[in-house]
């Protein structure tokens, strides 16, 4: 752990990200593969406030790129790791359309996504593969801890564009069991840059402070928070011009709150009451009136 921390900050997280898919090239050495720990520690990378402590008897020995490697090893790494992109590309556009001739085609025809996905960006929940979604078939956007802050005219721009322009159907809000940005949220620490998007998280623990504090066990009340923080951001959603408008007009779209869990690969529903949650915010935010 604490060696790779001596190199700088975009390429230890470039190495580590990338390490993570290692095993599946068998040209990249197995030594970069001792990375993959960390990378995987947190979906804010290597910025855990309280990193997973590495064996003092590790399996494998240290990378070289941990202890120092030569400038020759690392640069073929990199060449590696990103060219397997490419050599994988290739590979599915070829067999998309040897499955469907004409996919591209369509493709290229333009979108009409029924789903927009608002999920954490942690790199082990790719939204299309879990819910086995083909391309052109949901809006994404993603962020640390799969948060809807009103002043991000990210996500407030992806949520006026999915619902005015491409008129989603669904707009699902995906947390996952062991984020790492919930996780830091109840970390009493100051952690620079991440402060003012962490407080989104910690405003959700101040609202529900009497909830959470009555659960002794640690680790059931962080689960808890991520799923009161998905609850709080399909909140957020509807308080949106463009959903609240949308849906008086076409009754669509429906707000979900889903929960990834990393331990069986499935999604769970928190089966919020959409109508109940937008006539409850409708009493303070009620911008249905165009
Ligand atoms: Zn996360």
């Amino acid at each position: 752990m604490l060696p790779i921390r001596t190199l700088s900050r975009p390429l230890r997280l470039t190495l580590t990200r990338q390490a993570s898919s290692a095993p599946r090239h068998t040209v990249i050495p197995n030594r970069f593969a001792a990375t993959t720990r960390l990378a995987s520690s947190c979906c804010s990378g290597s910025d855990h406030p309280t990193p997973p402590t590495t064996s003092t008897k590790p399996s494998k020995p240290l990378s070289p790129i941990m202890a120092g490697a030569n400038s020759g090893d690392v640069e073929e790494y990199l060449r590696q790791s990103h060219d397997r992109l490419f050599e994988n590309n290739r590979k599915w556009a070829e067999e998309k359309k040897a499955k469907d001739p004409g996919f591209f085609v369509s493709l290229s025809a333009g979108q009409a996504p029924n789903y927009l996905w608002i999920g954490c960006s942690d790199s082990r929940i790719p939204a299309e593969q879990i819910t086995g979604l083909e391309p052109g078939e949901a809006f994404i956007h993603r962020n640390i801890a799969n948060l809807v802050v009103n002043t991000d005219l990210n996500v407030m721009s992806v949520i006026n564009y999915a619902v005015r322009h491409l008129g989603v159907k669904h707009i699902i809000v995906c947390g996952h069991y062991g984020c790492g940005g919930v996780k830091a949220a109840m970390t009493p620490k100051d952690l620079g840059l991440l402060n003012p998007w962490l407080r989104n998280i910690r405003d959700v623990y101040r609202l529900h402070e009497a909830e959470l504090d009555a659960i002794p066990d640690e680790e059931k009340r962080y689960n808890r928070l991520v799923e009161l923080n998905v609850v709080e951001q399909c909140r957020n959603v509807i308080k949106t011009a463009a959903v609240q408008q949308s849906y008086k007009k076409n009754q669509y779209p429906i707000v979900h709150g889903w929960v990834f869990g990393f331990n069986d690969g499935l999604l769970t529903d928190l089966k919020i009451d959409f109508k109940d949650m937008l006539a409850k915010v409708q009493k303070i935010y009620n911008l249905a009136d165009e």
